[in-house]
């Protein structure tokens, strides 16, 4: 890569693509902000994808799955939205804590001025001094990239959401029309009763977007079934927009299809004309190859999700996407069944997981579900089942581990029983001096040093790998002679040796738990090492049972 100097940031005019939403949330405002985003990164631009959050929370690290779904953490150890998960899935590379803003951040920002006296003498006010802040973390990226796209949260007319669409409406106006394009995403429903798709929804966001000042140039329009040339036109009529520029994004069968039906309707050209910005050509090859094999898939496994947030899909969501992006590239459908851990029973679990291919026990915190996890875990060991530990799953696997391999009875994490005799998992030195809960988790990426001749080489081919966490509680070192000497393996560690970051077992096709979270960094296309080695595993397996 050729490096870029100082004068070639300045002399590059950003241009800035703002994404709000209509009607109802859901509708897959950040999936359509991805495939925009990767569109024109395949037209060889250069792009960033931001996500504005109304909410007060300064993150979402502090909310339950219920609330959020999941937290995504990046590289430098932001917990944010997993919308920034879609975006690094289709872009292909690390996004920063730079990229989601929440307005608990804005405020906050402009709160702890005010305290320092930056405003001496004036009254603080939600214009300018909230959206000046907003304004100037979309700017961050200026001359760095030829594309920001913004996406904002919720829906228009939310009270929360005012503050965002007027720096919007500012930011616009500054950087010239040239410059800066609005595109809303809205719901077309299909009536049953009537047999038709529905436009009034459309017309009534666009209106409550331009009473904002706000108009829209581009108009996705999400609905089951594609739109047919005359509801377009009428939606372009009564929204104010040229026909081309009324785009259907009906549904289809799996979200990375969404770039291919986009560019069929030359979303990418139509935003390069009206920025005024020369086309370049566009290669989706890769892409294309990508979601042909998520389609038709040669094999198939079913694999297990072992977690206590399985009622809300969106807590797993890099898990899932992880999976579909492993199983592309083994070329295998990969059917995942939720298991909610609470349900489990040493007289069920047998039931439930002695069909599967594979199981994978999540992430998560507290107390609740714990033993489910654990009597999942001693099944699949015992009965030679891949498994995938990650983060809590891995700790749960140490803990079972050491109640029934080693035979340190009631051994358990400090996180779930204080008093343990046997604390197997202990809270980290450092995180026993924290009394905010807010980001102090240890976050973040970080190296792990891999040992040569172990599952985990072989499935990384790498000594040094870079992964994410997102933890306060480790392995008691006290402990790792013992388990060694029952065989297991601890395969990566921190460089220094003092934490450990993976384990194996040696008596064992494929068992490995690690405390990081590997699905954070798995990519569209590329997938990542430990989910494709996972799913090759359970494809195995599936094998052996069928011969
Ligand atoms: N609750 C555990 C910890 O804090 C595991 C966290 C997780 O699974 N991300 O260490």
């Amino acid at each position: 890569m050729i490096m870029e100097t100082e004068k070639d940031k300045k002399a590059r005019v950003t241009k800035y693509i703002f994404v709000f939403g209509g009607v109802v949330s859901s509708l897959g405002k950040g999936i359509a902000a991805a495939s925009l985003g990767l569109l024109l990164k395949q037209r060889n631009f250069k792009v960033t994808i931001m996500k504005l959050d109304p909410y007060i929370n300064v993150d979402p690290g502090t909310m339950n799955p219920f609330q959020h779904g999941e937290v995504y953490v990046t590289d430098d150890g932001a917990e944010t939205d997993l919308d920034l998960g879609h975006y690094e899935r289709f872009l292909g590379y690390s996004l920063s804590k730079a990229n989601n803003t929440t307005a608990g951040q804005v405020y906050y920002t402009v709160i702890l001025k005010e305290r320092e006296g930056q405003y001496l003498g004036k009254t603080v006010q939600v214009i300018p001094h909230i959206t000046d802040e907003i304004k100037r973390r979309i700017a961050v990226f200026d001359g760095e990239y030829d594309f920001v796209i913004v996406e904002i949260g919720g829906t228009v007319g939310d009270i929360e959401s005012l503050p965002f669409l007027e720096a919007a409406r500012q930011f616009a106006i500054e950087r010239g029309f040239n410059n800066a394009l609005n595109i809303i995403l809205t719901y077309v429903p299909y009536i049953k009763s009537a047999g038709e798709l529905k436009t009034k929804p459309t017309q009534h966001s666009v209106k409550a977007l331009m009473e904002h000042g706000i108009v829209p140039d581009i108009i996705l329009c999400r609905s089951e079934t594609k739109l047919n040339k005359e509801l377009k036109a009428k939606i372009a009529l009564f929204c104010n927009v040229d026909e081309d520029s009324v785009i259907d994004l009906y549904d289809v069968d799996t979200i990375y299809e969404v770039p291919l039906i986009l560019s069929k309707s030359n979303l990418d050209e139509i935003v390069l004309r009206k920025l005024n910005v020369p086309s370049n050509g566009l290669d989706l090859e890769e892409w294309k190859t990508f979601v042909r094999r998520i389609k038709n898939p040669q094999h198939r496994v079913k694999v297990g999700l072992v977690g206590k947030y399985v009622k809300y899909r969106d807590s797993y969501k890099s898990i899932l996407e992880a999976f579909i992006h492993a199983g592309s590239i083994n070329n295998t459908a990969v059917d995942v069944e939720l298991i909610d851990s609470e349900e489990l029973t040493e007289e069920n679990c047998e039931s439930f997981l002695q069909d599967l291919d594979g199981v994978l026990v999540g992430p998560g915190f507290g107390r609740r579900g714990i033993e489910g996890k654990i009597i999942a875990i001693k099944y699949v060991r015992e009965n030679k089942i891949p498994f995938f530990g990650i983060c809590l799953g891995m700790q749960c696997a140490i803990i079972e581990f050491a109640r029934n391999v080693c035979g340190l009875e009631n051994a358990n994490s400090t996180e779930f029983d204080k008093k343990t005799k046997y604390n197997v998992i202990d809270l980290m030195e450092e995180q026993k001096k924290i009394t905010n809960k807010g980001g102090t988790m240890r976050l973040g990426q970080y190296p792990c040093k891999i040992i040569p001749g172990t599952l985990a080489y072989s499935t990384y081919n790498q000594e040094l790998v870079f992964e994410r966490h997102r933890h306060r509680y480790e392995v008691n070192n006290e402990y790792r002679e013992i388990f060694e000497k029952h065989g297991m393996v601890m395969s990566g560690l921190s460089p220094d040796g003092n934490l450990v970051e993976m384990i194996e077992l040696r008596d064992h096709p494929w068992f490995i738990g690690v405390q990081f979270h590997p699905e954070l960094k798995s990519r569209a296309v590329t997938g990542a090492p430990l989910f494709i080695g996972f799913i090759r595993a359970a494809l195995k397996h599936r094998k052996s049972k069928e011969t």
